[in-house]
Parts: C-alpha cells; sequence; structure tokens
C-alpha cells in the first residue's frame, strides 16, 4: 500500500527522471502528487464509431490498428507517423508529428482508444491529427476497461517541461489503486450537512471522475477544506490575542485635541472614527490587531501617528513600520513637520541612516548602534523604519504599539513574523515575567482595498476600520487612456504643467529592456531607463529629469526622493517603488506606461499619487495595445468611484493574487480562486465559528486539529 507521506524518489515505478520533474513543480511527495490537481477536463466520454466521425467535432473511438507506417514529409523533413484503426463500422486514419517513438507503441494488431478533433484528410475522408491515444490491455474491443486518457473524462493538470498531463495521469492512476484509506479530517456533521463526498472518494473523482458532477463537488469539497482551515487558524489566532495581556489605558485626550488642532486640517470625520476605535481598542486589556483600511490619500497616515502620540504621551514605544525605505523617511517627515515639538524622541532607522529628532531643531545623525541602544532603553518612544525594526537582534524598551503599513505588501508570512517578531520583543528584553505575557497593539493599514470576501478569508482574524472619505481638498483627477498617437500632444500638455509649476511621474513596469524581451506578450514595454534617457536627453532636454527604481542604492533612492518632493525635479521616471503611499502635493500628472501590465488596482494606487493639492491633476494612461480587454479595464479605471469596487473588479477578473501583489501568502489555488465565491467562503466562516465555539481546543476533533497545525505551517498562518 502506497502512504500519502511516501517519497517519490523512495518508490518503485517512479523513474528518476520523473522525480525530477516533478521536483520542478514542487511535488515531491505522494501527497504532493495527489494534491496536484487537475485545472481542467478534456471530455473524452462516450465512443463514436468511425463511420459516424464527422468533420470538425471531437470525438473518441476505439479500434484495432490495423496498419502503422512512417514517413517523411518532403518540404519540413517531419517525420509522420500514420496509423489506419478500424472497428466494425469502418477505418480512419490518425497521424502524429515528429514523434517516431509511437511506432514501438502504436503496433500492429493492438487495440486503442483515440480521441480528439476530426478533421478532413486530403482525399474527401476524415483523419484524426495528433490524438490523444491510449492503448488497452484487452484482446477485443468491449468500450469497458478502465482507462486514464481516453473513452472519459480526462484530466488535464499544469505542466512543466518533459512532463506532460498523460504523463502525471499515468503516475498518479496506480497510485489511487494503492493508495491506503486517507484518514477523514472534516467533522462527520460538516460532510452530512454540506452533503460533501468523504475525502477517499473525493480525491478520486477529482482526477478520475466518473461525470462532471463527480468533479464539481469534489472540488467544491477541497476548496472548502482550505477556506475552513483557513478561517479556524483567524479564529484561534483571535482566540490566542484574547488570552494575552497588553498595555491598556485611557488616552489623554485633553493631549491629543491639542495635538490635533495644530494641524492645518481637520480631520475627516471617517479619521476621527478610526482613531476613536483604536483608542478604544487601547483602553481593552488585549493586544488590538485591527486593520486600517482606506483610499489612497484619505489619511490614514495622520490617524495611526496620532495614535503613537497617546502611546508615547503614556512612556510607552511604538514601531511604526514601512514595506519601503522611502515611505519610512516619509513617515518620519510627517511626524517632523506636524509635531514638530514633539519632544519624547522620533527616531528613523533604515539600511542606510540613523537619526533622531526630539523636538524643535534638535534633530541629529547618529550612529546607528547609538540610536539601536536608545531604542533599548526606551529613550525614544517612536521608531520609525522598515519592517528589520522586529528583527532578531533588535530590542525595545518597552514596545507598546506596533504599526504597520501598506501590510499587504508584506504578505500574509510577513504580517504573521511581524506579529510573532512583535512578541518577542518584549519577551526578551523585559526582566519581569508580568509584561512578558504582554504584547503590543498591532494596527495594519492598508491602501489596497480589500474586497470583503477576500479580507474576511485571509485578514479575518483582525478587526476592520475604514476610512471611506477623502479630505474635502480633493479635487477629482481627469484620467485619459493615451493611444501612441497622441503621444506628443501629451507630451506638450505636459510641458506647459511644468512650466506651471507643477511636477509629472512617469511610471514604467520594468528596469531592464533586456528582461522584457523574453516576454512576448507586451509589445513594446518602457523600461525606466530607457524611457529616463529618451525623455530626458531627446523630449525634454530643457526640463530635469530623474530616475528611480528598486535598484538602486537606499541613499540614492532616498536623495532622490528627497530632491522631487522639495521640487528641484520636475519629472520623476519610476517603476512601481513609487506604488506605495509616496506623498507629493504639487505634483499632478501621473503618466503610466504599458498600462496592461498592472492590475487595475494598482493603477488605481498609481494615480492616487496626484490629485493631492490644490491644483487641478491628471493621468494619462498610456498603452501600445488596444485590445478589448486593455480598454475595458482602463474604462472601469476611469469610471470607478472608489477602490473598492475596483478591487472587486479585479477579483473577477485577475484573481487574488494579483490584488495582493506579488506577495505570496502561499494559500493553496483552489482555495485562492473559490474566494471568488461569497457564498463558499460565508459557508466555510459560519462551520468555523461553529465548531470553535463548542470546541475551542479541537478536543474533540484531533484529525481536524492535527490538519490545522500542518496548515498552519504551510501557509505561515501560526
Ligand atoms: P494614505 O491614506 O494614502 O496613506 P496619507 O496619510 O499619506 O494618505 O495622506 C495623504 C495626504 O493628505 C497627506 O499629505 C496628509 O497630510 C493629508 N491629509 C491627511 N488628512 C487630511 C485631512 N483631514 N484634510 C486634508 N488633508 C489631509
Ligand atoms: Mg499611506
Amino acid at each position: 500500500m502506497i502512504k500519502l507521506s511516501d517519497q517519490l524518489s523512495e518508490l518503485k515505478g517512479f523513474r528518476k527522471n520523473f522525480v525530477d520533474k516533478l521536483k520542478k513543480l514542487n511535488i515531491e511527495t505522494i501527497k504532493d502528487l495527489l494534491w496536484h490537481f487537475p485545472f481542467r477536463y478534456e471530455d473524452f466520454s462516450g465512443f463514436s464509431k468511425i463511420a459516424d466521425l464527422k468533420i470538425g467535432e471531437h470525438a473518441t473511438v476505439q479500434g484495432v490498428i490495423s496498419a502503422v507506417k512512417l514517413y517523411r514529409t518532403w518540404k519540413r523533413r517531419m517525420f509522420i507517423v500514420e496509423a489506419l484503426i478500424s472497428d466494425d463500422t469502418g477505418s480512419v486514419k490518425a497521424v502524429w508529428f515528429n514523434q517516431r517513438f509511437l511506432l514501438s507503441v502504436l503496433k500492429k494488431g493492438r487495440i486503442v482508444n483515440l480521441a480528439g478533433k476530426v478533421t478532413e484528410s486530403s482525399k474527401n475522408s476524415v483523419c484524426m491529427s495528433h490524438p490523444v491515444y491510449e492503448v488497452l490491455n484487452q484482446k477485443t474491443i468491449s468500450g469497458n476497461e478502465e482507462t486514464k486518457h481516453t473513452g472519459r473524462l480526462t484530466p488535464v493538470y499544469s505542466e512543466t517541461k518533459g512532463l506532460t498531463s498523460r504523463a502525471i495521469r499515468f503516475l498518479i492512476k496506480p497510485v489511487l489503486e494503492n493508495l491506503e484509506k486517507i484518514a477523514e479530517f472534516l467533522p462527520e456533521e460538516i460532510l452530512n450537512r454540506l452533503r460533501f463526498p468523504e475525502i477517499n472518494p473525493a480525491l478520486r473523482q477529482l482526477h478520475f471522475p466518473d461525470n462532471p458532477e463527480e468533479w464539481k463537488i469534489a472540488q467544491k469539497r477541497f476548496a472548502f477544506e482550505d477556506l475552513f482551515l483557513l478561517q479556524l487558524a483567524n479564529l484561534k489566532q483571535r482566540l490566542w490575542l484574547a488570552e494575552k495581556k497588553s498595555f491598556s489605558f485611557d488616552a489623554d485626550l485633553e493631549f491629543l485635541k491639542k495635538e490635533f488642532s495644530r494641524l492645518p486640517f481637520e480631520l475627516t470625520q471617517a479619521q476621527k472614527k478610526a482613531l476613536w476605535e483604536i483608542l478604544k481598542d487601547f483602553k481593552k486589556p488585549h493586544p488590538m490587531n485591527r486593520l486600517l483600511q482606506g483610499d489612497v490619500g484619505s489619511g490614514k497616515t495622520i490617524v495611526a501617528a496620532l495614535a503613537a502620540l497617546a502611546i508615547a504621551k503614556e512612556n510607552k514605544q511604538n514601531a511604526f513600520m514601512a514595506p519601503t525605505e522611502v515611505l519610512a523617511r516619509q513617515h518620519y517627515a510627517t511626524f517632523k513637520k506636524f509635531f514638530s515639538d514633539f519632544d519624547k524622541g522620533v527616531g528613523l532607522i533604515t539600511g542606510g541612516e540613523a537619526i533622531v529628532f526630539y523636538g524643535d531643531n534638535l534633530e541629529t545623525k547618529v550612529k546607528k548602534q547609538e540610536l539601536i541602544k536608545k531604542i533599548a532603553d526606551n529613550e525614544i518612544k517612536i521608531v520609525i523604519g522598515t519592517h528589520s525594526l522586529i528583527q532578531k537582534n533588535f530590542k525595545f524598551g518597552d514596545l507598546a504599539f506596533v504599526v504597520v503599513d501598506e501590510q499587504h505588501r508584506f504578505g500574509v508570512k510577513q504580517r504573521a513574523e511581524l506579529l510573532r517578531g512583535s512578541r518577542q520583543v518584549n519577551t526578551r528584553t523585559s526582566a519581569d515575567i508580568k509584561s512578558a505575557l504582554t504584547l503590543p497593539h498591532f494596527l495594519s493599514m492598508s491602501a489596497t482595498p480589500i474586497p470583503r470576501t477576500l479580507s474576511l478569508t485571509l485578514f479575518g482574524d483582525l478587526d476592520l476600520s475604514i476610512i471611506d472619505e477623502l479630505p474635502k481638498n480633493r479635487k477629482k483627477i481627469i484620467t485619459k487612456a493615451v493611444s501612441p498617437s497622441n503621444r506628443d500632444k501629451a507630451y506638450v500638455f505636459i510641458r506647459e504643467q511644468i512650466k506651471k509649476g507643477r511636477q509629472t511621474f512617469v511610471i514604467c513596469p520594468r528596469i531592464d529592456p533586456a528582461e522584457i524581451n523574453g516576454n512576448l506578450f507586451i509589445p513594446e514595454t518602457k523600461a525606466v531607463k530607457e524611457e529616463y534617457e529618451k525623455l530626458s536627453q531627446k523630449i525634454f532636454p530643457d526640463l530635469k529629469v530623474a530616475m528611480l527604481h528598486g535598484k538602486m542604492k537606499s541613499k540614492e533612492k532616498a536623495l532622490t526622493m528627497k530632491e522631487f518632493s522639495e521640487g528641484k525635479t520636475d519629472i520623476l521616471v519610476s517603476t512601481s517603488v513609487i506604488e506605495v503611499g509616496v506623498d507629493i502635493p504639487n505634483a499632478t500628472i501621473m503618466m503610466i506606461e504599458g498600462t496592461e501590465c498592472f492590475g487595475l488596482a494598482q493603477l488605481y494606487q498609481f494615480r492616487g499619487r496626484v490629485g493631492r493639492g490644490q491644483h487641478q491633476s491628471f493621468c494619462f494612461l498610456f498603452t501600445d495595445s488596444f485590445s478589448k480587454t486593455t480598454q475595458q479595464r482602463l474604462r472601469s479605471l476611469i469610471e470607478a468611484k472608489n477602490g473598492f469596487e475596483l478591487a472587486e473588479k479585479d477579483l473577477e477578473i485577475r484573481g487574488p493574487g494579483e490584488i495582493l501583489g506579488a506577495a505570496q501568502t502561499g494559500v493553496p489555488d483552489l482555495a485562492m480562486k473559490a474566494i471568488k465565491n461569497p457564498e463558499l467562503v460565508k459557508t466555510a466562516r459560519d462551520e468555523a465559528v461553529g465548531i470553535i465555539g463548542k470546541d475551542p481546543e479541537l478536543k474533540n476533533y484531533p484529525l481536524l486539529q492535527k490538519r490545522l497545525e500542518s496548515f498552519g505551517k504551510e501557509i505561515h498562518l501560526e
């Protein structure tokens, strides 16, 4: 009997060359192999008689090979294997190109199934070109031998070079036949309630279904399984947090009001509400775990900053983390600008620099080690940096609040690390056991509006605050798709705007032109360097053009950003590093090259970089491909009322992976797809709540508990 845990490399029947190829698909055990689910099925069920074959249809026939020959084409020097297959009604010719090895498989007298498209052959008769074939063991034509490639719903798998669906079927079929019984971990009551098949038949039906209903329900079962485990993990996380202590206090409202009143603007109602929700969480004895969501430019930073001030007022520490150094510096600048007399220490620590600021004009560059020591001694109450802030050898004296900006960029895995990291921070530094049990409050922020189903599934462990209102001074951004023939007009327009004192962003998809050549799907993608040279030398030689991309040193990046934000450069050509959070009110034009390379939500983000000041802003979307889908996408961007609407669309068009960016979530494919199905998400959530509600430790469900543990490790949600 074969076990799920068996290593393929140790099994007979798995040739080394297959094992190596499977490894490239990350398939190393029987479990991996069987959980490599088909992504579609070819319907090769139902046999036709050869005399009934019609040109253009897809058909499966069974017959005996009455002749085989090999010949070579004149012109193209291809080998062609031609076989004649006969049943009791007639004969059909089948041909394969460049597959000489078939001669040793398709021997005269053998019985075969052929499945594929029926085409017209030269002499006015029918022919099957490159059909799927399957040689049978049986000696006479009967149509009832158990098959894997033909005469049934045939699974199609994602393939790797040299490993076809055919080969995968060939490997999986005997495994399923000799597999030991798998223990069912889903509670029986749930299977019954939802009418899901038990795991053993479900797995078989998923690979070799008897009919479409069977694979659909099997697929649903496996998708449910993952969603259910995700929900359980989320709920467990909530329970875990509810058992922890945190620093709880009543925020000093008088102090906060004074800070508010110094701001050059009034907070929006939505900002006040979000801040209030955070302050309420601070009163609770358990750590907050909250996601602050709001459109680009809705003013999330100031909300988090005010909450951080409230913590600092109590002489506790804050860690403010951004996904990039550019953003970390911007946050630091925000504190300096709005809270210039805050004298409890704001520190910026990045790969290249360490700066501290204690109120007016008291900014000093310090040695990194010195800053690190000050942080450990609780001499700096607000510490700003990238996620390197929470790493092994970094200590806080008394950390009470962790803010993670643009958290979706971190991915589920890093997010979990941050949470875990923030726990370690205190346990390692605090002498007394009492505070070792405490965890900092945790606030994450995201400008990418995450559709509800998605946030329920992937971020279901978080409480949600939403800023659904933009500051009053915002003007609508005029958005236009620009065809190649109008490019020059756009440049003229940009020049005019710059002459009026405004600035322009130009976003390009990649850094190096060479990287793109291999990609046939992107016609003429603008790479940053190329674009920078073109703009600075040919189009705008009289203007100041700068370039920004991820491969630059962090010092260079900082300098480039600083000069642009101070208005010293007119045009900033950048990759998507600019995507998150950057705030420069005087920049009023956002030009996006290679629009088709970006997701809708991402384009929305880019556009949000402009339209922040009192001047009218513009967004130009350049594209070389005016395909229907491109136009449709641009139209939805132009017409969208808010980011949520777009995110829902993106979820529909491109799937959850795109919305969450490149961040690896580790969530299985099937579940990712299922996230588009709100009903299944809700069912999974309800079932998870039901189980955890009556048995939080899952004591009566030991198999489920065990599966949940390994699942947590797989997707890094623990
Ligand atoms: P995001 O939510 O995208 O992170 P930011 O926090 O960067 O947005 O804020 C965008 C800009 O709006 C900043 O320049 C900030 O100072 C400004 N801002 C924030 N709140 C308000 C407000 N209530 N009224 C006017 N401007 C605001
Ligand atoms: Mg932001």
